[in-house]
């Protein structure tokens, strides 16, 4: 059997980072776990062959090539999953496709030959079982949770690795926590599903092997939400597994903002070679987080908890909303003065949306408040719900926000306010890479000399230099990190 393995072109959006790619010469920031999963889990003996098509074009001989198109998406993936199931149909080849956007809204994507919902791990085997046998069933769907300690290890093997910025890599599935707009707990759960240690070291090893080194972004729904086993397990033996071979990668990965109560945890994470962190942060409005239930995030300083991160060795980024029922027009402002103080440099600030099956959702359908699809691109702009304050007010204060936060002097002064609060790691990340050394030559070009905030490049340059020169790499990363933000700002 020939599979060909599809993941379809991503918008630019807030995690694309494309124009920042074109400093270190890489094409996307993120790979297709998902695939690599499935494409483990598949028989030995089939052909497979992976297209990113944000990486490579598509050619409809590689369409022709196959028996089957195996294909995933997010919602941000809508049009260009549609217009893959027109060309598979014109071509007659027959696709199959799972992931959170065809489990969400299955009757949306009937035109894909044999949807795959839920985790694969436990409708990819009733799918292919049924294949072999000749008699395929349109859809598969499952209401449990899968453990994931025998999932197979992906087969980063398939990719071009040279073209990404980082290789993704899952530890857990879930959250124990229960954000009203979230999907993950419904659609992973709240019950925090992990890996192995030992499986996930075999994955490190796996990738160690394949000759990666750099970025590792660990994409876990929140990856404190087992933090006894993570104390316990996993981070003793990555701390030693690092220690080994001399911190060979830069963890990235997603928490809530409690890390910053748990100093034992913040301190094998560092030692493990965590480099930096995205928190949800959402709001500082104390009504809006009781209203979205993100209760992890109340009764502290959030800023004063970002600080205890940063000054412990994560560089922290973080998602801010604003549209809650809660707001007011005050919303904009108050989220300026949190994102410049607390120094959250990469600040992802979005319209509240309700993606399908969220509490939000049910919600505000029995409201009559939907009003639209929901595009998942969290900073396009958009919204799919009727705001309280009014829409024509909602974006007006939006556009406000990131024009603020984007603006060159804005965003050279919170890199000021993050430097000053971070703590270089001591074992770790002293080492410049090559790669890493081009970009910072492009950097004197395109923002010494190009860019309209050339002075304030400068500044951070001499300062970062002189005043923090083990600082001085991550400093310039988050200047070439603004190039992208300034220009998907821009095209709001
Ligand atoms: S903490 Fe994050 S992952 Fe967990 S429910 Fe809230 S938004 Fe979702």
């Amino acid at each position: 059997m020939k599979i060909l393995l599809i993941n379809p072109k991503t918008p630019e959006t807030f995690w694309s980072f494309s124009a920042s790619l074109k400093f270190v010469s890489k094409k996307s920031s993120e790979i297709p776990l998902g695939l690599l999963t499935v494409a483990a889990m598949l028989p030995q003996n089939w052909s497979l062959r992976l297209i990113d098509e944000n990486v490579s074009p598509l050619n409809d001989e590689d369409i022709l090539w196959s028996d089957f198109v195996f294909s995933t998406a997010m919602s941000v993936h809508r049009h260009s999953l549609n217009k893959l199931i027109d060309r598979c149909k014109r071509l007659k080849r027959k696709i199959v496709a799972g992931g959170p956007l065809v489990t969400l809204e299955p009757e949306n994507f009937a035109a894909i030959d044999h949807l795959i919902l839920n985790e694969a791990e436990i409708t990819l085997p009733l799918f292919l079982e049924d294949l072999l046998k000749g008699k395929a069933k349109k859809q598969y769907k499952t209401d449990t949770f899968p453990g994931i300690h025998e999932t197979p290890v992906p087969r980063w093997d398939l990719l071009k690795m040279k073209d990404y910025a980082t290789m993704n890599i899952q530890y857990s599935r879930g959250c124990p926590n229960d954000c009203e707009f979230c999907s993950v707990t419904m659609l992973n759960g709240r019950h925090c599903r992990t890996k192995t240690a030992d499986q996930f070291l075999k994955e490190l090893n796996f990738l160690y092997n394949l000759n990666w080194r750099g970025h590792v972004f660990i994409v876990d729904d929140n990856f404190i939400g087992n933090k006894h086993k993570l104390k316990q397990e996993l981070l003793p033996a990555l701390i030693q597994w690092s220690k080994a071979r001399k911190y060979p990668f830069r963890f990235t990965t997603e928490a809530s903002l409690d890390l910053a109560d748990d100093e034992l945890l913040m301190d094998m994470m560092i030692d493990a070679g965590f480099y930096s962190v995205f928190v949800g942060i959402e709001t500082p409005n104390k009504l809006s987080l009781n209203e979205c239930n993100k209760k992890q995030n109340l009764n502290r300083d959030i800023s004063d908890s970002v600080k205890i991160l940063q000054s412990k060795g994560f560089v922290v980024s973080a998602g801010f909303i604003v549209g809650f029922d809660n707001d007011n027009e005050e919303i904009f402002d108050d989220q300026i003065k949190l994102i410049q103080k607390s120094g959250i440099v990469t600040a992802m600030v979005g319209l509240l949306n309700a993606p399908v099956g969220t509490r939000l959702y049910q919600r505000l359908s029995q409201e009559n408040r939907i009003v639209r699809q929901f595009t998942g691109d969290n900073v396009d702009g958009t919204t799919n719900l009727k705001p309280i304050m009014g829409l024509t007010l909602l974006k007006a204060g939006y556009e406000h926000i990131l024009s603020s936060i984007y603006s060159p002097k804005e965003y050279y002064q919170r890199i000021r306010v993050f430097l000053n609060n971070y703590t270089v790691p001591n074992k770790v990340f002293q080492r410049v890479s090559f790669t890493e050394l081009k970009a910072l030559f492009k950097s004197f070009w395109f923002l010494g000399f190009k860019f309209k905030g050339r002075l304030y490049y400068w500044r951070l340059f001499f300062i970062s230099l002189f005043k923090y020169p083990r600082k001085f790499p991550v400093a310039i990363t988050l200047a070439i990190y603004g190039v992208h933000f300034q220009k998907i700002t821009q095209n709001l």
